[in-house]
């Protein structure tokens, strides 16, 4: 017996190669013993795995960070003193071999890998695993690395009382003589270490048979409501997405059974092949706003793509996760805006995701789409705005060039051609290649391998790109919209489409018009700029515009233009006010909504921010009477109500809306009128089993010092308020930018928390960093940030996201003064 001591090592890229050319693992077959878990916390698993060697006699290593029970290797039992840093030595490997290594974890709180919860209002205990990238190997034994595919086949014994949910279905479930009972579940297809998963709980089941397929739906007793309120929405888009990959891909997805479970205290959602966790803060508490919907089915679609891209055909090494990432989530809006009721994600998708990654482009977080991953610590150093939302507009921007049938052969030859295996980025470019019969070698370079974005502006009739390097811009397939202004609104007069090549790009004959809209329907990814004539169109009129993507575009551009200050905060306002007071689009409003409050809080001066913030309360006020913008509208007015009328109309709505009535304690709190009796009544009208968390928010938005400290210790001490929406909603209560004198300390105090930052999986710990960042800073602090992000001391994936928050932070206070 032995633990593994000392800080597991990072699997580099070199060792990976070295691995997946000695071996090829056949299969694992995982007994794993979760009964103790119901009131301790001992996971124990014993993997046993079939695999050959390409050169017996050979030595490798299997990894393993927990400690290990035994091992035995072709029947002869290993030194297990050996084990160290999370790998076990392998000496001596046969052609065909079996190692068996038996194991026990008890670290079930830190959010690595394997995560036990219990729910605060029940106490009934929930246990699931997430493993990307290589947690694997902290629940049993392994060989943790993408493109090593194998069958799984589990065997789960758990108490009587649970549920277990697994990549496939349960074949039996047996009644062990010793207690709890066993599952074994359905061999899986070749799956990569990484999306393998075992969910265990009394959980709450709905199933339901659509399209061909077998699905269930899965979240925490305490959840039972708020799941079925949404079960029918959830299980439609479910088929919708399966109709439409399984169409779009030539190829069903390949077991009868797709499961979606709900778990708590979890950021994101994990594309488990054919069983998704997700966050359980989806499962919103009130009736979800559309934005708040249509946000959720992409979440659902992207984790669906995965499926396909991702789990069938896998990258064969982390440096193309990005492209896992981004063909997700491009595929998500793709799905979305074409087999499901959202059709506004592409706009709401600008609105909401290529807007930061607009941001971090321009900064010095800045890198290319692509980039080397030395070792699997590496991982996720990137994993941010441009890998997901920048690769993602690219991909949008590859279909716009291919068109969207040849895209989709090109995605069918991949899939054929790499079915259950592993690919590279080069592998995929190359059937799109095929398939559109052309050469994307230079597109590939010059998209994947250049950071910063072109910016594209109009001079007359000629179109000139310019690239930030100074270098040769990139080619860009794009349109042009002329609109001229009619007592309607602005008309399209022409939409142009064209492919520009180098910086100099003449378009013959374009019309006479009002407003020049390059970009049109957001296809490329570019930093536009507009002639004079057309700027002051788009300031003043761009509401006029006849769709919501280009409306979108128009206060992106204004946004892009405040951001490199270009622009002024207040004719920024002027423009996203003016919009909002008439969008229809409701993907579109909610974030827009977010973006026209971020500018008069943060983006102010501080003597303009009351006033600023009166004339956005006012806009969202208006609204707040039409049926599909009201939520969204309150939510607004909540953050922003200054006048007496706006706390009446709040408090109005919000006797059968608790989430709102949490948002207005907020607000006043924030404003030194907290109110003690009001939050508890709250707590016993909220039915959230969480609601605890939206008290300690109401706590925490109070302008004292002593509430400050309170809350710190919630996040950073005793880590109590849980990953995900939870977690930013509380930290929003946290940095009230009107607090700016008392919260400067607490910006100082958060470098500090970084700098020594530790516990938890790494990417629990950049969510933590990430969320809770400040809104406020002064001149100190940019350079302790500066100084901190030059050294050493930061983990890659914290470290990118110091850099992206010190830079926007700089570009504020430029915009305050
Ligand atoms: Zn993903």
């Amino acid at each position: 017996m032995t633990d593994s001591g000392a800080t597991p090592t990072s699997l580099t890229e070199h060792e990976a190669r070295d691995r997946a050319a000695l071996l090829d693992v056949d299969r694992y077959d995982i007994r794993i013993d979760l009964r103790e878990l119901a009131d301790g916390e001992r996971w124990l698993a014993t993997s046993s795995i079939v695999f050959s060697c390409r050169r017996p006699g050979t030595s490798t290593f299997v990894d393993i960070d927990g400690e290990v029970l035994s091992a035995t290797l072709n029947d002869i039992e290993l030194d297990v003193s050996k084990h160290a840093g999370g790998r076990l030595p392998l000496p001596r490997l046969a052609a065909e071999n079996m190692l068996t290594v038996s194991s026990v974890q008890t670290d079930t709180g830190s959010g690595n890998a394997i995560l036990r919860s219990v729910d605060p209002q029940d106490k009934l205990v929930y246990v699931w695993s997430t493993f990307e990238p290589d947690g694997a190997h902290r629940a049993w034994a392994c060989f943790d690395q993408p493109d090593l595919k194998a069958v799984h086949g589990f065997q789960v014994s758990a108490p009587t009382e649970w549920t277990v949910l697994s990549n496939s279905a349960a074949e039996v479930v047996l009644d062990r003589d010793d207690g709890g009972r066993l599952w074994i579940f359905e061999d899986t297809p070749r799956l990569s270490s990484y999306v393998v998963v075992v969910n265990a709980g009394p959980f709450h089941a709905m199933r339901d048979f659509r399209g061909g397929f077998s699905l269930g739906l899965y979240c925490r007793q305490s959840l039972r409501p708020f799941l079925e309120r949404d079960a029918a929405e959830l299980f439609e888009l479910t088929e919708q997405g399966l109709t439409f990959f399984g169409e779009r891909f030539a190829r069903p997805f390949g077991q009868e059974r797709y499961d979606q479970v709900f778990v708590p205290d979890f950021g994101g959602a994990m594309e488990n092949w054919g069983c998704i966790t997700w966050a359980d803060s989806f499962l919103h508490r009130v009736p979800p706003t559309y934005a708040q919907r249509g946000f959720r089915a992409l979440v659902l679609l992207h984790e669906m793509a995965h499926q396909w891209f991702g789990d069938l055909v896998t990258m064969r090494w982390w440096d193309d996760l990005w492209l896992n990432e981004a063909f997700a989530s491009f595929a998500s809006a793709w799905a979305s805006v074409s087999a499901t009721e959202f059709t506004d994600a592409w706009a709401a998708f600008l609105a909401q995701e290529q807007l930061p990654a607009y941001e971090q482009d321009a900064g010095p977080a800045s890198h290319p789409i692509r980039s080397a991953v030395p070792d699997v610590d590496h991982a996720f150093a990137s994993f941010d705005a441009i890998t997901y939302f920048k690769g993602q507009a690219v991909l949008h921007q590859l279909m716009a060039l291919l068109g969207e049938d040849t895209f989709a052969q090109g995605l069918q030859r991949y899939f054929d051609a790499h079915a259950w295996g592993n690919a590279t980025l080069d592998d995929l470019i190359d059937a799109l290649g095929t398939a559109a019969g052309r050469d994307l070698s230079s597109w590939t370079a010059s998209w994947l391998d250049r950071a910063g974005t072109d910016t594209m502006s109009l001079v007359g009739t000629t179109l000139l790109t310019s690239s930030p390097d100074g270098g040769e811009p990139r080619r860009h397939a794009l349109r042009i919209g002329s609109y001229a202004r009619t007592p309607d609104g602005l008309a399209p007069v022409e939409v142009r489409a064209l492919e520009t090549a180098g910086t100099t790009t003449f378009l013959l004959d374009l019309p006479v018009a009002d407003l020049h809209l390059i970009n049109d329907g957001d296809l490329t990814f570019a930093s536009v700029r507009a002639d004079e004539r057309s700027l002051s169109v788009l300031l003043a009129e761009a509401a006029q515009l006849p769709d919501p993507v280009n409306r979108a575009l128009a206060v992106s551009t204004c946004w892009d233009m405040l951001f490199k200050g270009e622009l002024s905060t207040g004719d920024f306002l002027d423009c996203v006010l003016a919009v909002l007071a008439t969008e229809s689009s409701p993907g579109v409003v909610q974030p827009l909504f977010t973006l026209a409050l971020r500018a008069a809080e943060q983006w102010s001066p501080a003597v303009l921010v009351p006033r600023r913030l009166t004339r956005l309360a006012e806009v969202a006020a208006a609204r707040a009477d039409q049926p599909e913008h009201r939520l969204p509208a309150l939510q607004t007015l909540a953050a922003a109500a200054t006048a007496p009328e706006h706390f009446e109309l709040l408090d109005a709505a919000a006797t059968d809306d608790v989430d709102l009535a949490w948002r207005v304690e907020v607000r006043r709190a924030s404003l030194g009128r907290y109110d003690e009796a009001a939050v508890a009544a709250l707590l016993a009208r909220d039915p959230d089993p969480d609601a605890r968390v939206r008290a300690w928010g109401v706590s925490a938005a109070r302008p004292l010092e002593e509430a400050k400290a309170e809350a710190w210790d919630r996040v950073w001490r005793e880590r109590a308020v849980p990953a995900g929406q939870p977690l930013v909603d509380f930290a929003q209560c946290f940095w009230r930018p009107v607090q700016h004198e008392l919260v400067l300390p607490w910006a100082h105090r958060y470098l500090d928390e970084v700098a020594e930052v530790s516990g938890g999986g790494l990417l629990a710990l950049s969510g933590l960093v990430r969320h809770m960042r400040p809104t406020t800073a002064d001149q100190e602090w940019l350079g302790r940030a500066q100084d901190l992000t030059e050294g050493d001391a930061l983990a890659p994936a914290i470290r990118t996201v110091v850099r992206i928050v010190a830079d926007q932070l700089t570009r504020m206070l430029d915009a305050r003064a």
